[in-house]
């Protein structure tokens, strides 16, 4: 068999005209750096999400890094993070002037331990964020609670769950901001890189707007020192043109991770949690634990399909921050994550059968 992890071409095919118009459409204008098709994409996400205001940017990770520093976070502050996640997540933290606190996840969530988070804090506490990792949403009426309760901001990482809810409110609406990468791998993916930001509140948003274009108010006048950081008009049409299949693709993403779900029933592996306490996930990834991970990898390799592992070194044991000697004993379920976690095919266009055809390909591993 011969199986892809996602097929970003399959998604383009099954929607090709929508989009080549709306690049068409961007070409016809010469709107390539902000301009109508952005501000139109802003409004649409915006509606989607139902939240006041979304201000496009460059990126995923710059995303985070704007929503930080716009919140007034810097030098000498620390910012809660899980210590499973994309490197950005911490990244956004240091390149503030911040330092990130890497706080254990939950061994069935795979999110942030919220039991961990009272014993992270110091007198220099002054943000979280929660990851929404793989798509499955963090309890947010907890993390609101606690952040409250401790005078801290909350910047919400959704990278990978767009269209994930909570209590059937959106992620990204419950912090102070929440902040979406729209890299083309991700549930609502441009064709190349592209971010958002959302916020209730429109002080917190100005500034984002402002410190992504150059601290400008007009075309040469400029209030603070900001930098580069557009969302481009080719990639706000191709947004605009996905958003409206953006739920229908996460359905598709649920059944599978439904039927992945039934189908591993009798395999000695752990599947995922798929949904807790009103949350609805966006099934972004469909991570397993399994022993033996290299060995199951290489054999499903072997049997064309292609796995991924998500993250195979969690965040305090990257290179990165080797200076500050951080220990496995005080992340054991990151640590122990490392070798266990396998991601399975899944994207919305994957034929049904494909799963079956994984479930066999593991079984005849054990
Ligand atoms: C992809 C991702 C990001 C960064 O997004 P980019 O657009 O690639 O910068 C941040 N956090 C998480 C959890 C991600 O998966």
């Amino acid at each position: 068999m011969k199986c892809h992890f996602v097929d970003l071409h399959a998604q383009y095919l099954s929607i090709k005209d929508d989009v080549d118009a709306a690049i068409a459409g961007v070409i016809a204008n010469s709107t390539y750096i902000r301009g109508s098709c952005v501000e139109a994409f802003e409004a649409a996400y915006a509606a989607y999400l139902e939240i006041p205001h979304c201000v496009g940017c460059g990126n995923g990770t710059d995303a985070l890094e704007l929503a930080l520093k716009a919140l007034g976070i810097g030098a000498g502050d620390e910012v809660l993070v899980p210590a499973n996640s994309w490197i950005s997540t911490a990244e956004c933290a240091t390149n503030v002037g911040a330092v990130p606190v890497f706080v254990d996840v939950d061994p069935q969530t795979r999110n942030i331990d919220l039991e961990l988070l009272e014993r992270s804090l110091t007198c220099r506490t002054k943000a979280i964020i929660p990851v929404h990792l793989f798509g499955l949403p963090v309890d947010m009426p907890a993390i609101m609670d606690f952040a409250r309760a401790h005078g801290l901001k909350v910047v919400e990482d959704c990278a990978q769950a767009h269209g994930a809810k909570v209590e059937g409110r959106a992620i990204g609406t419950w912090g102070d901001v929440g902040c979406f990468s729209f890299f083309p791998a991700k549930n609502l993916g441009a064709m190349g890189d592209a971010g958002g930001v959302v916020s209730a509140d429109p002080t917190v948003i100005e500034r984002v707007r402002m410190l992504a274009n150059h601290g400008r108010v007009d075309k040469f006048d400029h209030s603070i020192e900001g930098r580069n950081s557009r969302l481009d008009g080719l990639q706000a049409a191709v947004l605009s043109a996905k958003l409206p299949h953006l739920d229908r693709w996460i359905a598709a993403r649920r059944r599978l991770a439904n039927r992945y779900d039934d189908v591993l029933s009798e395999l000695p592996l752990v599947r995922p949690m798929l949904e807790h306490k009103g949350a609805r996930s966006a099934f972004h990834l469909y991570v397993i634990e399994v022993e033996n991970r290299d060995a199951v990898r290489a054999k499903l390799a072997d049997s064309g399909i292609p796995t991924g592992i998500h993250y195979p070194i969690a965040l305090p044991f990257l290179a990165a921050y080797r200076n500050r000697k951080l220990q496995p004993a005080d992340y054991p379920v990151a640590h122990r994550l490392m070798d266990s976690i396998l991601s399975l095919p899944i994207y919305p266009e994957m034929d049904e059968s494909v799963v079956d055809e994984v479930a066999a390909a593991l079984k005849k591993n054990f």
